[in-house]
């Protein structure tokens, strides 16, 4: 026992069945790895373990499958804070960001720490046990399994792992030919000389496209509205150069920095002069496709640059599929599935072997757990969003959510790296309870959407479920990674919305 009480049941727990860590982590992905690294980093004494629902580490870098899956970040941004990217490519392949998953967790002992087959189902947190209970299904024999642990670090990512989001399509059940879901790509389809329609138009969809292309008679992308489309080089020519003449920690570090300014300023640009940029953007689109390309049509969006993610095509490969003829995009509504294909609103008649439906994600709050603070079931929808990561009075508790126009990694790093420095300020002061609370004269603030004037459908979708932000530091959910950056590292942890309680019994006998 350390002298806070919090490496043995602490007060309260009386039963002494129930296993007892400091931490536990939900998910294993990019940022339970990660917040697994900064825990060992700098909180060396606390006992944790990670609940990872599946059999694998890696989460989205290990469940999806589809042909040409990559990053649509740099992985510069998208690496660690703490270990660099060494690979040529910035825009690096699934299976490549997978093995950089899975070898920082070897490199630091991080994956001994792993229960696989370990689904979290419910969380309850109790004041008088200074604890939260978790409740985590095994997936081989359905056993509950609970665990106590005073800090829950929910790293589950943002959606449903069992499915993908499809909407209804009329006549789907007269289609004769296989419909796919990315999510679940089988891994012996055959596109080849097939006829292929696919159905979106997001960052899955554009990765698809030259991918199935290569193989298949002619795959259509189907889309019910234009998304923006930006050419990239896969690789960082400046990166590289950095590698070979400095250390690669002051080479990654001088590229991320890089990188960041420059993803902070051209959304900022986005923000500020939304005319302007889009006119470069379609300009750019123009160029690749020619006069003859209705441009207009297929490739301008009715909304501003970057009210939704920008999707990025490395080597300009889309463009090289639809010029090369094996690829088209077609802007239409879907009335109906028939035998042989889609029939469109406008009439016309899509042939197709294979519809994939790359319609996106199904979006789930909390790794879909249920969360109860003492005894109470937490009404989600209704609590305030603290430095976008903790949430108005349900204690002890870190969700990561990385940002919408930046890579998810920078904000998950800033996260862990904050809630470290939180439960080292708990342990020195002997608390053993942290709940944000709003000051009286937060309580008239405006609730805004928790994700501000971002339209993506996959977003709108859950706003609902969502928690809100304020209209003021520190209930706002910025989407500005070097502000938080310097607050998360700098502020001070009293700042009089973080309430301290719940004293450790070594306080409590020192007074
Ligand atoms: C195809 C695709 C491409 C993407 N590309 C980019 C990109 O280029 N740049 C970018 O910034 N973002 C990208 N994203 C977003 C991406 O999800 C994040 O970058 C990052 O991988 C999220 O990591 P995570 O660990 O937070 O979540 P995830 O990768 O989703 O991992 C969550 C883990 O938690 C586990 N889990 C969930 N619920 C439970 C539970 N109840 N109990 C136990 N375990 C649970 C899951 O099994 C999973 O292993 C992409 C997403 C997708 C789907």
């Amino acid at each position: 026992m350390n002298d806070t009480g919090l490496h043995t049941p602490p007060t309260g727990n009386t039963d002494a069945a129930i296993e007892y860590l400091d931490v536990l982590i939900v998910g294993a992905g990019l940022s339970g790895i990660g917040a697994a690294w900064h825990l060992q980093e700098n909180c060396p004494g606390k006992r944790y373990a990670i609940l990872e629902g599946r059999d694998a580490m890696g989460g989205t870098w290990d469940l999806f499958r589809y042909p040409g899956i990559r990053s649509d970040s740099d992985m510069h941004t998208l690496g660690y804070m703490f270990k660099p990217w060494l690979a040529e490519k910035a825009i690096a392949d699934g299976p490549s960001i997978l093995s950089y998953i899975n070898e920082t967790a070897a490199e630091n002992g991080i994956d001994k720490n792993i229960r696989y087959g370990h689904k979290v189902t419910k969380a309850s947190w109790s004041t008088g046990a200074a604890a939260w209970t978790v409740e985590a299904e095994r997936t081989d024999t359905g056993e509950i399994v609970r665990i106590r642990c005073n800090f829950l670090l929910m790293c589950a990512g943002y959606y449903s792992y069992e499915h993908g989001y499809t909407p209804e399509f009329k006549g789907r059940e007269r289609f004769e030919g296989e419909v796919v879901h990315p999510q679940n790509w089988p891994h012996d389809l055959n596109c080849k000389d097939k006829k292929v329609v696919m159905i979106g138009s997001g960052a899955t969809a554009v990765t698809l496209l030259p991918e199935i292309a290569k193989k298949a008679e002619h795959v259509v992308m189907l889309q019910r509205s234009p998304t923006y489309v930006v050419s990239h080089p896969d690789i960082d020519i400046i990166a590289n150069f950095l590698r070979k003449i400095l250390p690669e920690k002051l080479a990654y570090a001088i590229t991320r920095f890089k990188n960041t300014r420059m993803q902070q300023f051209i959304y900022y640009r986005a923000q500020t002069r939304p005319e302007s940029v889009k006119k470069q953007l379609i300009k750019w689109v123009r160029k690749e496709l020619g006069p003859d390309y209705d441009v207009e049509k297929h490739f301008t969006p009715n909304y501003n640059p970057w009210d939704q993610r920008l999707c990025l095509v490395p080597n300009g490969d889309l463009f090289g599929a639809i010029r090369s003829g094996k690829a088209s995009v077609v802007t239409d509504q879907i009335d109906t599935f028939t035998e042989n294909g889609i029939k469109l609103v406008s009439g016309e008649e899509l042939q197709a072997d294979i519809i994939v439906t790359a319609t996106g994600l199904d979006l789930v709050i909390l790794g879909g757990m249920d969360l109860i603070v003492d005894d109470q079931p937490v009404d989600f929808p209704s609590t305030y969003t603290y430095k976008g990561m903790m949430f108005s009075d349900i204690p002890n508790m870190l969700s990561t959510f990385g940002y919408v126009n930046a890579s998810w990694t920078l904000r998950a790093d800033i996260n862990a790296e904050y809630v470290c420095r939180l439960m080292n300020h708990m342990d020195e002061t002997g608390y053993r309870q942290c709940t944000p609370r709003l000051r009286d004269e937060d309580h008239d603030m405006e609730a805004r959407p928790l994700i501000d004037g971002f339209s993506s459908g996959y977003v709108q979708r859950v706003m609902h479920l969502l928690a809100k932000q304020g209209d003021r530091e520190p209930w706002l959910n910025t989407q500005n990674y070097h502000r938080d950056k310097k607050s998360l590292k700098n502020d001070p942890i009293e700042d009089g919305v973080m309430v301290f309680s719940n004293e450790s019994r070594a306080k409590r006998t020192a007074a």
